[in-house]
């Protein structure tokens, strides 16, 4: 229906880690050289947990785009942009607003789970309930089809589609649109029929009982569900076309890698190693990780699957270090320390080249701005595009 477009963001508070690097950020880097992608600071998404302190959000941004391009995303392929400064993002998620209901963000998975993690806070505000709605408003501003993100994410794409395909049913059509109305017609029964004769009266002499009587029967029709409602609903006063996407999320290997503790690696943990952590820091980070707590004397044998070193030789290492690893761990063979050794060469390894990228940008911090204003005046232009039609269909442009 549209072309592949893929959008996708992170939020400024902090220096970026390997969790984000593998989730999500290797993703980007392979896309950009097959689809159109935007790469959104999603600054506003950042002032939903630090509203109270916002300054982290300045100090982080130039350093967040600096670790993209160390990664490896190539100004020249992709549109990297920040969010407040497409202010058409509000406006979408204000009008997305008006019909989504309060209790498709109450039961997002994350959201009560958040609340309790970060209990330091207080996240009972209306900006952090609704950060869902405003993230799918980022999404579909653009028509983005894919949405590169870790494993924590995908609800809320889920989410995204649910509230991308809402709109179309209730403003638009979606694809097949014809054999879904009949399907749902056949389904009502008797009811179809009088649906059917008072479209027809309504549609031919513009009926406005009718029209009345029609969703009165396709309200109190028991047999079709709520997304066969919104397309009758929408059938029945002939609407046209499908204005919105509804986006997939796109995952990697390690969609949900795990932290120096084994729990997923997060700030909030302080169990990261950052995109650029110095050789000294990495090799200090992994020496210290904890292994399989059975394994007490330099005898004692090993379980990988215990163990949060092993998650990283998954994500690290070759199929032989591996076998080298269950080998010599399972029979005490090898020491913790031996077993680390290729895990901290394979971040360094991984890191370097990410140092020499970063090298020219932090040099010339007007050469990142540059990028960034030209990547925001791009975005402006596509969410324009939409919000024109966006604003049609809501009955706006009058
Ligand atoms: P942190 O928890 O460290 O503050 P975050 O999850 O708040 O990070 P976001 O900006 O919300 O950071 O996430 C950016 C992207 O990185 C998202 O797509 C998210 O799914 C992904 N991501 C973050 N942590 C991990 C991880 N440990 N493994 C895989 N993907 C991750
Ligand atoms: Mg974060």
């Amino acid at each position: 229906m549209f072309p592949d477009r893929v959008l996708s963001g992170m939020r400024p508070t902090g220096a970026l880690h390997l969790g984000h690097y593998h989730g999500a950020l290797k993703n980007w880097v392979r896309l950009q050289h097959e689809v159109e992608c935007l790469f959104m600071v999603a600054d506003w998404h950042a002032l939903t947990t630090a509203y109270d302190d916002p300054s982290i959000i300045g100090r982080s941004t130039w350093d967040m785009v600096i670790d993209w391009l160390a990664a490896g995303i190539d100004p020249d392929k992709a549109t990297i942009f920040i969010q407040s400064r497409v202010p058409a993002h509000a406006e979408l998620t204000l009008l997305m607003g008006m019909n989504t209901p309060l209790s498709w963000l109450e039961r997002v998975p994350t959201y009560k789970d958040q609340i309790e993690k970060l209990a330091h806070k207080d996240l009972g505000t209306y900006g952090f309930l609704g950060y869902p709605l405003m993230q799918a408003a980022d999404i579909l501003i653009y028509r983005a089809n894919q949405v590169p993100v870790g494993e924590d994410q995908v609800s809320h794409i889920e989410l995204t589609r649910e509230i991308g395909r809402r709109f179309n049913n209730m403003y638009g059509r979606e694809p097949g649109h014809e054999e879904k109305v009949a399907a749902a017609i056949k389904k009502m029964g008797k009811a179809g029929k009088q649906y059917q004769e008072l479209r027809t009266r309504y549609q031919q002499n513009g009926d406005a009982e009718a029209l009345e009587a029609a969703r009165l029967v396709l309200a109190d029709c028991a047999n079709i569900g709520r997304e066969d409602r919104e397309r009758l609903a929408g059938h029945l006063e002939g609407r046209g076309k499908m204005i919105l996407s509804e986006p997939q999320p796109l995952l990697t290997e390690a969609s949900r890698l795990p932290g120096l503790d084994g729990a997923k690696m997060s700030k909030s943990y302080g169990n990261t190693i950052a995109l650029r952590e110095t050789p000294e820091n990495v090799t200090k980070k992994v020496r210290a990780m904890p292994t399989d707590p059975a394994r007490v004397r330099r005898t004692d044998p090993g379980n990988p699957e215990k163990c949060p070193v092993w998650m990283f030789h998954k994500v690290y290492s070759d199929a032989s270090t591996r076998d080298w690893v269950v080998q010599g761990c399972t029979t005490a063979a090898i020491g913790c320390l031996d077993c680390k050794q290729p895990v901290i060469e394979g971040v360094l390894a991984e890191q370097k080249p990410m140092f020499e990228r970063a090298q020219p940008y932090l040099e010339d911090l007007a050469l990142v701005r540059r990028i960034v204003a030209d990547g925001c005046e791009r975005a402006r232009a596509r969410a324009d595009e939409t919000m024109h039609e966006v604003r049609t269909a809501m009955g706006l442009v009058y």
